[in-house]
């Protein structure tokens, strides 16, 4: 498989060309074909010489991934499946102007894109990492499906989260990289203030990127308030603590402008009684976090329920009574910021059905 032109930054495209021979204003000229005219074909790369064309094509490819079904109406979240060079499939969730995203009411669209084809971390609630991890995606693979969702939805993409399948912060060189290809004005020029990446709470990289210079925002995966009760539904708790999650998160909170979002998925009988509201609150005080409740979505094969609607709003009460900005959405269906990888299973299993 040949290496994406997608993938390659403005100095390495320079190099590249400087040892073609070719003058560097070629690189801008590449750039503006992939990243502003969207072609799909280096022959449309119509003023370049058919000689640069042909030893580009020589040495690159340009698909990095290919749409094979969608679902749902434009007016509601619309979920893709990708098939990369591989034949794995990646999902990636289109979530139209959305009421209350992260707390805040927003007439912005929000593309939910995947970073690896599986995942290690085997959250109990999460269908992503039933089946393992198979590989990490490469930035262009993360950054295409970008062009691949605004191309097919014939939308602007304002936002991403970094919320489909895998954890983004185990794939951390590609992340970066992909951040690059997403901010980047030459690229998809989205301000990293528009960008989220969530995480089950890798303490050491959370450090890396609180020390990376974009004023990205973080969403921590946390599902419980102790040890006891978050080592129950999250496996990376045993290695990284909530107290030692909390401090890292703290030294985000000097590096970062915007507020870290707490996700906390209401799973009855486990994470929703009072004890466990009353720490998640000071908890999200000392960090000034926001919280994200997420009534529990039933998964195929899984025991746990979700709480009543009372049991929801009387958790969301006590993190109002000590001034933490906290949503409940109790509509089903929104499962995507908590159930990544879910509906991927699904259809890949579909997928394969129909082609075979
Ligand atoms: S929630 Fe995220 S980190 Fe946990 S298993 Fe699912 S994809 Fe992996």
């Amino acid at each position: 498989m040949k290496p994406s032109l997608f993938n390659q930054t403005p100095d390495e495209l320079s190099a590249v060309l400087s040892d073609l021979g070719e003058p560097s204003y070629r690189g801008e000229q590449i750039l503006d074909w992939l990243w502003r005219k969207r072609t799909s074909s280096i022959d449309e790369m119509s003023n370049l010489p058919a000689r640069l064309r042909d030893q580009l094509k020589a040495s690159f490819s340009l698909q990095s991934l290919s749409p094979t079904r969608a679902q749902g109406s434009s007016d509601s979240t619309r979920k893709f499946l990708f098939r990369l060079h591989d034949g794995r499939y990646v999902e990636t969730v289109l979530i139209p102007a959305s009421p209350a995203l992260f707390g805040e009411r927003s007439d912005r669209r929000t593309l939910c894109v995947s970073s690896q084809v599986g995942c290690a971390f085997g959250c109990k609630f999460c269908a992503s990492g039933l089946d393992g991890f198979t590989r990490n995606l490469s930035a262009d693979e993360i950054a295409g499906q970008v062009l691949l969702a605004e191309e097919l939805s014939k939308e602007k993409v304002n936002n991403i989260v970094f919320m489909g399948m895998g954890e983004p912060l185990a794939n951390m060189t590609q992340l970066l990289r992909a951040l690059d290809l997403i901010t980047a004005p030459w690229g998809l020029g989205i301000g990293a203030r528009h960008i989220t990446v969530s995480t089950s709470g890798l303490v050491p990289q959370i450090r890396k990127l609180a020390d990376h210079p974009q004023q990205i925002r973080l969403a921590i995966s946390l599902h419980g308030a102790s040890d006891e009760v978050r080592s129950q539904i999250m496996p990376i708790n045993q290695r990284w603590p909530v107290s030692k999650l909390f401090e890292v998160l703290k030294y985000w909170a000097t590096r970062k402008a915007q507020k870290i979002t707490l996700e906390y998925i209401l799973i009855d009988g486990l994470n929703a009684d009072a004890s466990q509201a009353h720490l998640l609150a000071r908890r999200a005080q000392s960090l000034n976090a926001k919280v994200n409740l997420i009534p529990y979505n039933t998964v195929e094969g899984l025991l746990w329920k979700r709480p009543s609607e009372d049991a929801c709003s009387a958790f969301r009460d006590v993190l109002t009574e000590y001034g933490v900005p906290a949503t409940l959405r109790l509509e089903k269906g929104h499962d995507i910021d908590a159930a990544c990888g879910q509906l991927r299973l699904k259809e890949e299993e579909s997928a394969k059905g129909l082609q075979a």
